[in-house]
């Protein structure tokens, strides 16, 4: 069988452990989650059937704080993903020094398959099958892909039915209007924006740049955006699930936004050629995102990576053998718990915004955002120069020291 994501989460673990010199019993204590719970969701559909559909929650290391994490709302979710989801989650939030463990959740269905009162039904539904292990001050759920903020405040209202108490902080990615934060929508872009600054700040890139982006959502679509809008990047490449297009001379992104809004897809976009999904991530870029699902560039393909600097916007884009491949190379790769920590940075905003009755302006936001992505990618940066190694391992060896710190610090007997 082949390895899959847990097994890469966990091959990443190892050898950060290894650097850290971690003790067997801490090691052993991180390996996996501290719970993990497996729900069956009935629902009843729009023709009067009860459909059962099967979730999962996982909360990995709760030792620097309340389990972090999104929901995951897509055909192959398994076990295994949620679990390293979680994994990941806890060293995401120990590179940015934010005061989360790691959680993550997730629910095996077709979303474009289902009418919105079906979707509505089913995330109140996964709330109330969790909702004895999630709580403002135990597991803070959020939405990864496609979930949004309409779910998220279906399951605060859900969760606030429940409880009986109206209860802001337990999910975020809200609405605005009902207590989320400004900028979170576009947090995850932004924070891999500011990061990806940083490094071109560290090398010798040209004055103008190609990126290709693969996956164009809440985070891929949202950085082309942004992007589009710094006149040193041309966006030459975009995909979605239907596949990729291309345009050397670079594609219009608020008309293309446009488009997918209107056909919901970015194929057949006036004027770009048409290519695959996997020709997307071997084009001679300046920055290739990864910004859609795990495992894309792997021992196969990674040779055939043309950028300069991989910025992975999505979680667990790049296999560990790959990696390797892709470090030999000189290439610069942004590892998923750096590059996209944004995201989860702006929701731990949200939580102490809901927590103290604060609200934020959209510039507070960003600018504590940029403070925090800044410090985190310098810190890395920092041990990748000390002790020779990829960024990836840097980025595991702070995280992984941190929280092996927080679970020793707290003792086990
Ligand atoms: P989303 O559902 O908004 O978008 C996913 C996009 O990927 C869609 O455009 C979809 O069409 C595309 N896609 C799906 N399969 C594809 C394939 N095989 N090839 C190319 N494109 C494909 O999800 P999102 O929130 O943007 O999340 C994308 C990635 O970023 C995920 O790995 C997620 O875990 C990660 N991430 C998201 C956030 C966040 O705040 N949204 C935070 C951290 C990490």
């Amino acid at each position: 069988m082949a390895e899959g994501f847990l097994g890469w989460a966990n091959r990443n673990f190892d050898l950060a452990a290894d650097a850290c010199g971690l003790s067997p019993s801490t090691r052993r204590i991180l390996l996996e989650p501290e719970r993990f719970l497996h729900v069956a969701i009935p629902v009843k559909m729009d023709d009067g059937r009860v459909e059962v559909f099967t979730g999962f929650r996982s909360q990995h290391s709760t030792s620097r704080g309340p389990a972090k994490g999104g929901i995951r709302y897509h055909p192959l979710v398994s076990a295994d993903e949620v679990r390293a989801l979680s994994i990941l989650m806890s060293w995401k939030c120990a590179v940015v020094g934010i005061p989360f463990g790691g959680g993550k959740g997730g629910v095996i269905c077709d979303p474009s398959k289902l009418s919105k009162g079906e979707l509505e039904r089913l995330s109140r539904g996964y709330i109330r099958a969790i909702s004895k292990i999630i709580g403002p001050a135990s597991d803070i759920p959020a939405p990864d892909v496609y979930t949004d903020a309409q779910i998220m405040a279906w399951m605060e209202d859900e969760y606030e039915r429940i409880s009986g108490k109206k209860s802001f902080s337990l999910i975020t990615g809200k609405p605005v209007e009902v207590g989320g934060s400004l900028g979170r929508g576009e947090a995850t872009a932004r924070g891999g924006y500011f990061v990806l600054e940083e490094a071109l700040g560290d090398g010798d890139y040209p004055a103008k740049l190609s990126v290709a982006i693969q996956g164009f959502g809440n985070a891929g679509a949202t950085l082309a955006r942004i992007l589009s809008k710094d006149g040193r990047f041309l966006v030459v490449a975009v995909s979605d699930s239907k596949g990729a297009i291309r345009s050397e001379t670079g594609l219009d992104v608020p008309a293309l936004l446009a488009h997918k809004e209107r056909t919901g897809s970015v194929l057949g976009f006036p004027g770009a050629k048409e290519l695959s999904n996997g020709e997307l991530l071997e084009l001679p870029v300046d920055v290739l995102v990864p910004a859609a699902l795990e495992g894309q560039i792997t021992k196969e393909n990674a040779g055939a990576v043309g950028a300069k600097i991989i910025l992975e916007l999505a979680n667990g884009p790049t296999t560990p053998d790959a990696d390797e491949i892709l470090r030999k190379a000189g290439i610069l790769v942004i590892p998923d718990i750096l590059a996209n920590a944004g995201g989860v940075t702006v929701s731990y905003f949200e939580w102490v915004q809901n927590n103290s009755g604060d609200v934020w302006t959209e510039g507070q936001v960003n600018s504590r955002l940029e403070g925090v992505m800044q410090d985190s990618y310098r810190a890395v940066r920092g041990i990748a120069k000390d002790r020779s190694v990829g960024m990836r391992a840097a980025a595991y060896i702070l995280a992984v020291s941190r929280v092996a710190r927080a679970t020793e610090l707290r003792g086990f007997y």
